[in-house]
């Protein structure tokens, strides 16, 4: 369609000055029509009288002139939605590809940066397509056609028409290499600009508390002051590359008209053919300062495509193995077996760890802060591979699953509940996508959610604001559990919430949680002594090892390490003992 409506466009471009030239040569100039297009007005019933010639050359050239204009609309409308289509296209594609990226990658980019790569750099393939590589394939085409006809009419003329091809060429060469780090060096700017954006947005909260907004604004302000001058630079740069390029053609024109001027003086050409002949040239020019935008225009999509390019050059999570099998009704026994780990070229974050869990046992990890208890939790969801020793659910290694399947199998309820935009039914429902609104309110009940859900406003079709905004720390937590009730997964993971919580609350929570860890394997990142009673065993981690084992009683007896731990743990409405073992 695209294509097909290009080639009406040159082709009415090569025509319609062909009545601007008879118009005058002959109705003005007064020269006689002959040949072909005499007997085609004779046929028509037409004179040639010179007035007849200019009634029907000047319509012919204004309907040629409306229909040019309709081919050009029609074209503006299909390159305006396949530019569309195509960003659409690659916006789903390199979302797909950044969800599937691994923490490690999403802990180490800013978020402003992943999205301006998403919603900004993606126009790049509209650039490179429909103002990149079709402008100039048109260019060239039109460029030959209008060449093959000037070759008829002039050659020498046609020849001098081409010779602003070389410098041209030279020029835009010389341009590109210039502008293309320039380029880079703005879209960088850019993303440093959301990145910072991002950052403050979210850490609001910190900002106003510590009433730093004068000190951020200053920071922004650099930023924002990099980017300008770097578009400036860049614009600048624009600016002569645009003159140079009107000289050239200028001086192009200008070689036509004084040749041509000089065959019209010698009588070796009429002034209508001149007049022709400078059209077609300008159309060549027209084309040729095209490509030569295009040019500048490309180097800002190139620059774009690069980083397009590096995202989905970073490589994904571990795709499965061709013959991994679904993780489906497991039992829940989990085993690691020595494993170590990491985080890059860190010392060693877990070190030969190794233990067992039968299927529903609830399992207390206890330790100081930073002793690994947080990071042997997301190993079991293969948030992160270990480096040496193997982990096993039901006997199998967790690499022989299909990670997403695992990952079904698994459900965590994290200190921090979160929670997306959307209302609160389509939050829990995020727990099990297929849930009817019956189970939804079963498991809200389960979580001790239900009461206070049906006091919101709009009860379960409340819009919770992004990052569940309006519902207090307790809330969200308990929501947190429905979701998790609505998983039925096996495995729960569970990060208990702290000093966030009052009274009441931290008891609903803590019933909740109860409620929901029967009969599923539990790992409970501990900090109240409540929990650790009632866990059927508690592991004890220092510096990435387990240094004891064993249930609250036999512990106590043996392990001088818990004995401190437990006087820091706090007990539910112990104001004053509530302390978070992981700081
Ligand atoms: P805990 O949950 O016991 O407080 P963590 O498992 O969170 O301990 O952390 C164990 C160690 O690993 C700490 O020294 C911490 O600094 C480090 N660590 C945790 N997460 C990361 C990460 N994403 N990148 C690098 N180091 C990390």
């Amino acid at each position: 369609m695209l294509a097909s409506l290009s080639v009406l466009e040159i082709v009415l471009r090569v025509i319609s000055p062909w009545a601007l030239a008879i118009v005058v040569d002959h109705a003005l100039g007064g020269a006689a029509l002959t040949g072909v297009v005499a007997d085609g007005l004779h046929m028509l019933g037409l004179g040639t009288a010179r007035k007849d010639i200019l009634v029907v050359f000047v319509g012919l050239g204004l309907g040629m002139q409306l229909v040019h204009q309709l081919v050009v609309m029609l074209h503006g409308r299909v390159s305006v939605s396949v530019g569309q289509i195509l960003i659409r296209d690659l916006r789903e594609k390199q979302f797909g590809h950044v969800q599937a990226l691994t923490l490690r990658h999403h802990a180490r980019t800013p978020t402003g940066d992943a999205v301006q790569r998403l919603q900004a750099d993606t126009r790049c393939i509209e650039q490179l397509v429909l103002r990149g590589l079709f402008p100039i394939v048109f260019s060239f085409l039109t460029l030959a056609v209008m060449f093959g006809v000037l070759v008829t009419i002039d050659v020498p003329l046609a020849l001098l028409a081409l010779a602003i091809v070389p410098p041209l060429y030279v020029w835009l060469r010389f341009y590109a290499r210039r502008m293309a780090p320039n380029a880079d060096h703005a879209r960088t700017t850019d993303s440093r600009l959301s990145s910072r954006l991002y950052e403050c947005l979210s850490a609001i909260r910190l900002i106003k508390s510590h009433a730093r907004e004068d000190h951020e604004q200053a920071r922004f302000a650099r930023v924002a002051g990099d980017a300008a001058q770097a578009w400036i630079h860049v614009g600048r740069q624009g600016t002569v590359f645009a003159i140079v390029n009107g000289v050239l053609t200028v001086i192009g024109s200008s070689a036509i008209l004084f040749v041509g001027g000089l065959g019209v003086l010698d009588g070796r050409i009429s002034v209508g053919t001149l007049l022709l002949v400078l059209t077609y040239v300008g159309f060549v020019y027209g084309p040729l300062s095209a490509i030569a935008h295009t040019t500048n225009d490309l180097q800002h999509a190139f620059s774009s495509a690069r980083r397009v390019r590096a995202v989905f050059a970073t490589i994904p999570e571990n795709a499965d193995a061709p013959d991994a099998i679904p993780a489906a009704g497991l039992r829940g026994e989990v085993r690691f077996e020595d494993v170590s780990f990491a985080y890059g070229d860190g010392p060693p974050v877990l070190d030969r760890v190794s233990l067992t869990a039968s299927p529903g046992e609830v399992i207390a990890l206890v330790g100081p802060s930073g002793a690994g208890k947080t990071t042997l939790a997301s190993m079991l969801l293969r948030f992160y591979e270990a480096r040496s020793g193997r982990i096993e659910i039901d006997g199998v290694p967790l690499d022989h699953y299909q990670l997403r399947s695992l990952r079904q199998q698994i459900a965590i309820v994290l200190q921090d509940a979160l929670m997306l935009s959307g209302t609160v039914r389509e939050n829990l429902r995020y727990g099990l996508l297929a849930a009817t609104d019956q189970e939804i309110e079963r498991a809200a009940r389960a979580a001790h959610a239900h009461d206070f859900i049906l006091e919101l406003p709009a009860g379960y079709d409340t819009e919770l604001g992004e990052a569940g905004a309006g519902l207090s720390g307790g809330q969200r937590q308990r929501l947190s559990i429905a979701r998790a009730f609505l998983k039925n997964a096996p495995i729960l993971i569970l990060d208990e919430p702290t000093a966030a919580l009052d009274t009441i609350s931290e008891q609903q929570v803590v019933e909740a949680v109860h409620a929901l860890w029967s009969g599923r394997t539990t790992f409970v990142v501990a900090h109240r002594l409540s929990t650790v009673r009632t866990a059927t065993r508690i592991l004890v981690m220092d510096h990435g090892k387990i240094v004891a084992m064993g249930t609250h009683d036999e512990l106590r007896q043996t392990s001088l390490l818990y004995r401190q731990l437990c006087a820091q743990l706090a007990e539910p409405g112990d104001e004053s003992r509530r302390v978070s073992t992981t700081g």
